[in-house]
C-alpha cells in the first residue's frame, strides 16, 4: 500500500477522508477526540509538506439531510486546537460556496468539510457525488479505518476521480497489524470470542476456523452454542434461529481439529441488573431461572493458561456483561490475561475495546484496533473494499 511518502505533496490539493465520527454530549461537546487525535500524524505530514488538504467525515447519521447537531462544529475547532492552526469549516460538503474554498485553500492550510452524510449520495456511493468530492482534488489519502469497510462515496467512489489514491499512516498501521493476524500468523493463534451475538460475528468464526488453534468463547454467545449441544442455559441470552448454525461450526471445528472451547463455570443471576444476586454454576446445563452474565473464575483459569501459552491473540467480544460490576471480572481478567502475554495481541470491537480501557491493560497490547466493524470485518474476508480501492489505483 502507499503512503503521502510516496507522493510530491507541495502545492497539491489532498481530498483527506478521517473518521472524525466522535462521541458528543447532549450539548454537542465532544465527549472523548482520540479519533482525532488518531488522524494527526497524516494531518501534520500533509501541512508540513505543504499540500492543501480537504478533511472530510462523516458524524453520527443524519441520514442524508442537514442537522444542525451532527455538525462538524465542534471537531472543527478541536483539531484547530490540536494541530494550533486554524481549521476552516465548509457550510457544506459540496457546492459552489464549497469549491471556491476548495480553490482559495493556500499550501500548508486545512479546509473541514460539513458531516459527508448531510448528503444520501455519501452512502449510497453515488458516482456523481462521489465527482463532485473529487472536484479540484489531485490525491486522494484514506484515514479512516474506522469506515473502510463501508462502499460510501468518501471510501469508494472518490478513488476513481483522483489521479492518486493512498492510505494515510493509521490506516497503514491498523492494516499492517490485522494483516499479521490474517496472513501466517505466529502459532499456537488463539482466538477469544464473546459479546452479545453470534449472529453478528459468523464470517469471524469462519475465517477463524481456518486459521486459529484454539478458540475461547465467552458471553453470550456461549449459551447458544450450548443449546446446539442439547443442553439447557435457563435464561440465558440465546439466538434460537442460530442454534442449527452453531451446531455446524461445532462440527467445522472438530473436523478442523480446532479447540474449540466453552465456558466450565459461569456467574447467573435472575436478571441483567447490578442489583440482582449473584452464583456461581459449574455447566451446563444452567438453573432454569437464572441467566449466565459472565463466565465463572474456573473458566477464568483455563482460558488464561492457553492465552499465556499464545503467540497470536485476536479478541472480539466481552465475556460477560462488563458493564455492570458484578458481571465484569470475567472480562477484566482476560484483559490482563491478554495484556501479560508475549503474543502479537489485537483487540478489535467497540465494547471490548471500552473494556480493554477499563481493566486499564491497553498500553501492553500489540495493537488496539480504532475501527469496530472494520476490524471484525477485516479479520473476516482478509481485505476492506476502502482497501481494495486504494490497491486498484
Ligand atoms: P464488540 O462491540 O466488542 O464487537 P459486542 O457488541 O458483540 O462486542 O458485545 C458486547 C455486548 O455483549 C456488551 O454490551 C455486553 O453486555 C454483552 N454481553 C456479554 N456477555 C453477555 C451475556 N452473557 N448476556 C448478555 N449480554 C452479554
Ligand atoms: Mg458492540
Amino acid at each position: 500500500m502507499l503512503t503521502p511518502k510516496d507522493l510530491d505533496l507541495k502545492g497539491k490539493r489532498v481530498f483527506l477522508r478521517v473518521d472524525f465520527n466522535v462521541p458528543l454530549d447532549e450539548e454537542c461537546k465532544i465527549r472523548d477526540d482520540s479519533r482525532i487525535k488518531a488522524a494527526l500524524p497524516t494531518i501534520n505530514y500533509l501541512l508540513e509538506q505543504k499540500a492543501k488538504v480537504v478533511a472530510a467525515s462523516h458524524l453520527g447519521r443524519p441520514k442524508g439531510e442537514y442537522i444542525p447537531e451532527f455538525s462538524l462544529k465542534p471537531v472543527a475547532k478541536r483539531l484547530s486546537e490540536l494541530i494550533s492552526q486554524e481549521v476552516i469549516l465548509a457550510p457544506d460538503v459540496v457546492g459552489e460556496e464549497v469549491l471556491s474554498l476548495k480553490k482559495e485553500l493556500k499550501e500548508g492550510q486545512a479546509l473541514l468539510l460539513e458531516n459527508l452524510r448531510f448528503h444520501k449520495g455519501e452512502t449510497a456511493n453515488d458516482s456523481s457525488f462521489a465527482q463532485l468530492l473529487a472536484k479540484e482534488i489531485d490525491y486522494y489519502v484514506n484515514d479512516a479505518f474506522g469506515a473502510a469497510h463501508r462502499s460510501h462515496a468518501s471510501v469508494v467512489g472518490i478513488a476513481h476521480y483522483v489521479e492518486k489514491a493512498v492510505a494515510g499512516f493509521l490506516l497503514e498501521k491498523e492494516v499492517d497489524y490485522l494483516s499479521k493476524a490474517v496472513h501466517s500468523p505466529p502459532k499456537p493463534y488463539v482466538a477469544i470470542l464473546g459479546g452479545a451475538k453470534v449472529s453478528d460475528k459468523i464470517p469471524v468464526i469462519e475465517n477463524l476456523l481456518n486459521k486459529a488453534d484454539s478458540i475461547l468463547i465467552g458471553g453470550a454467545m456461549a449459551y447458544t452454542f450450548f443449546k446446539a449441544q442439547g443442553f439447557e442455559v435457563g435464561r440465558s441470552l440465546v439466538e434460537e434461529d442460530k442454534i442449527e448454525l452453531a451446531r455446524k461450526l461445532l462440527d467445522r471445528a472438530q473436523a478442523q481439529k480446532v479447540n474449540f472451547y466453552l465456558p466450565s463455570d459461569h456467574i447467573v443471576a435472575a436478571e441483567k441488573d447490578p442489583n440482582s444476586e449473584v452464583k456461581t454454576v459449574n455447566s451446563p446445563p444452567l438453573p432454569p431461572d437464572l441467566m449466565g452474565l459472565d463466565i465463572g473464575p474456573k473458566t477464568v483459569g483455563q482460558y488464561s493458561e492457553i492465552i499465556s501459552e499464545a503467540k497470536t491473540i485476536f479478541w472480539n467480544g466481552p465475556m460477560g456483561v462488563f458493564e455492570i460490576e458484578q458481571f465484569s471480572q470475567g472480562t477484566m481478567k482476560i484483559a490482563e490475561a491478554v495484556a501479560s502475554s508475549r503474543a502479537l495481541s489485537i483487540v478489535g470491537g467497540g465494547d471490548s475495546v471500552a473494556a480493554v480501557y477499563k481493566a486499564g491493560v491497553s498500553e501492553k497490547i500489540s495493537h488496539v484496533s480504532t475501527g469496530g466493524g472494520a476490524s471484525l470485518e477485516f479479520i473476516a474476508n482478509e481485505t476492506l473494499p476502502g482497501i481494495e480501492v486504494l490497491s486498484e489505483k
